[in-house]
């Protein structure tokens, strides 16, 4: 739980001697959860001065040259941005990545510059082409393609930024919350750099890479408030509340005292989740549960050992060709695999193999699907793609010498596709052995338990592999035929809803009975109302992201297995989802 706050100076300065306007509040969503209390620094894109639409024939020239050095003036901020990002998040590299193709794109420019050569101004031709572009996005069958629509933009207003020479102010003074009427990725690593506090944007969805981003840098964040930037006036002291998406704008002294006090109480909450580092995980009755940890990087893995996680329950490998926009070769897997497993070492590792999928990651995809979902995703695309996968188990087993290490399948829903897997696996192992390459021969092999048929026939599936853990993400949106992308259908959308409570308990059941263990790592795993629920289903490892682990392993040595029993008979026999939130609320404070 993120808490930024000023300093202990600065916020008696807010509280004794500002001229207040007047508190008030402006509401918005909640991006990323945390407090932050501090100095607004509004974020207006200057227009400068206004650029005519038409230029004379003798401007061609110069305009031109204006656009390439803004052009590369952007490239140029954008490789800083991939540098730094490269350390921070993958997920955000990826992004500036796809950024930089854009503006690279050598026919973008062209395009541009003839535009241009016709008479427009630099900034006509750029709205024009950036538009045309998105136009044709806008239009494509394939959603991929349709989100690229927003990298579009962002690349379009860094372009026309420069151009007026009017470029966001990234040395913004530290301690500062930022209000801005949208935040690109890279301005946020900027940002980070110099300490800034919080953001606050007009625009964006929840899940657009400005937030991932936030919520990977632990930075408070509220967006979609409209008037911020001209409600805001930079110098006043706002609060963001992070958790319930409001902006409170010249707090009085009561306001910011009641924050001030939240803030030390989160900052004591915090303190004591760090004092169970070390405790062992299980209930006050004490039932043993596993907690393991979701990560990307080899740098989260160092996070994971320091949390004292049990383990990591998965990495989600297609981080990796989402990050370098191919496929890595053997060699370069097997590195990116082993600084994992060694980070980790003695903990287990569990690479997930290449979950790819047209959302996700098309390349090798043949053609248009028109239900992504439920079409070549995961397993089925690794065996359409024998070399692929192939190559991908020989960097995993190479990865494995010091026997820490586990393979795991997406997306899996019929028993032929383990069968086959596993005969790509042995195939690998022979050859490894052939060729003297140490690994381990044992390496063990389990599944994602995501759709309603690999969850009904948890039992068969069990005879044939090593272990299995239940991605709730997906086996929600396949039980309840939602997509988990689409927000018209996300009030349907929920983890908690019976017929999915119902599932796991049938998985976890068969599995005890087959006796294999099985975990479950999806976000499910980490929602606060659901722990002792699931315990009590008879789950007994969870795999969470590294900021959940501490808060999972308190609520779970703070209740009993009797209690977590009782929780989860009460759950799966309620026929709604609101029905479930209301047994499962009560008793809580
Ligand atoms: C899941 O589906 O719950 C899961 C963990 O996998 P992903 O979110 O990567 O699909
Ligand atoms: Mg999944």
């Amino acid at each position: 739980m993120p808490i930024r706050l000023s300093t202990h100076a600065e916020r008696h300065s807010m509280i004794r001697g500002e001229p207040s306007r007047g508190e008030h509040t402006l509401k918005g969503i909640p991006a990323s959860a945390g407090l932050a209390i501090g100095k607004a620094v509004v974020l207006n894109v200057a227009t400068g001065s206004s650029t005519p639409e038409r230029i004379a024939p003798h401007e061609v020239e110069a305009e031109v040259s204006r656009f390439r050095v803004a052009l590369e003036a952007v490239v140029a901020e954008l490789v800083r941005a991939s540098e730094l990002a490269r350390s921070e998040s993958a997920t955000v590299s990826s992004i500036i990545e796809s950024f930089l193709l854009i503006v690279g794109d050598p026919i973008v420019t062209q395009s541009i510059c003839e535009r241009i050569g016709a008479g427009a101004s630099a900034e006509a031709a750029v709205i024009a082409e950036y538009d045309a572009a998105k136009g044709t996005l806008v239009m494509a069958n394939d959603p991929f393609l349709r989100e690229r629509v927003q990298d579009f933009e962002h690349v379009r207003e860094r372009v026309l930024a420069m151009l007026r020479n009017a470029t966001l102010a990234h040395s913004v003074a530290s301690d500062s919350i930022v209000v801005a009427g949208s935040i690109t990725p890279q301005d946020m690593l900027f940002f980070k750099h110099s300490k800034t506090l919080g953001f606050v944007t007009e625009v964006g969805g929840i899940n657009s890479h400005a937030c991932i981003l936030a919520r990977d840098l632990s930075l408070p964040a509220v967006i979609g408030i409209r008037s911020a930037t001209t409600e805001i006036v930079s110098g006043q002291t706002i609060i963001v509340d992070g958790f319930a998406g409001v902006v409170v704008v010249d707090p009085d002294e009561a306001t910011l005292l009641e924050y001030v006090r939240r803030h030390h109480e989160l900052a004591e909450h915090r303190k004591r989740l760090g004092e169970l580092i070390g405790q062992p995980s299980q209930t006050s009755d004490g039932v043993g549960v596993k907690l393991y940890v979701n990560v990307d990087t080899p740098q989260q893995a160092v996070e994971a050992v320091m949390q004292g996680a049990d383990g990591i329950g998965l990495v989600r490998t297609e981080f990796l060709l989402v990050q370098q926009g191919r496929y890595p070769t053997v060699e370069e897997q097997e590195e990116w695999y082993r600084e994992i497993a060694l980070r980790a070492f003695p903990l287990p590792v569990t690479f997930r193999a290449f979950d790819v999928g047209s959302d996700k990651f098309r390349i090798g995809i043949p053609h248009h699907e028109d239900n992504p979902a439920l079409g070549l995703r995961g397993i089925r695309f690794l065996l359409f793609k024998p070399d692929v996968f192939e190559q991908q188990v020989c960097a995993v087993l190479r990865a494995s010498a010091n026997r820490n290490v586990r393979f795991m399948l997406p997306m899996v829903s019929v028993i032929d596709e383990v069968v086959q897997a596993k005969a790509v696996i042995e195939r690998c192992k022979e050859r490894l052995r052939a060729e003297g390459v140490d690994h381990d021969p044992n390496m063990p092999i389990g599944i994602m338990i995501e759709t309603p048929s690999a969850a009904l026939m948890t039992e068969s599936l069990a005879a044939s592999v090593d272990f299995m853990s239940i991605g709730s993400n997906d086996l929600t949106q396949y039980a309840l035929a939602t997509d988990r992308t689409n927000e018209l259908v996300a009030d349907i959308y929920d983890a908690l809803h019976p017929s999915v409570l119902r599932l796991i308990a049938f998985v976890v059941d068969a599995a005890n009975k087959m006796n294999k263990p099985v975990s479950l790592c999806g976000e499910l795993a980490g929602h606060a109302i659901a722990s002792e629920m699931l315990v009590g289903l008879g789950l007994h490892e969870f795999s969470v992201s590294p900021a959940l682990l501490l808060e999972l392993k308190s609520r779970i040595r703070a209740t009993t297995h009797a209690a977590c029993v009782e929780r989860a008979k009460a759950a799966v026999f309620q026929s709604s989802t609101a029905d479930v939130y209301t047994v499962l609320s009560q008793g809580r404070p």
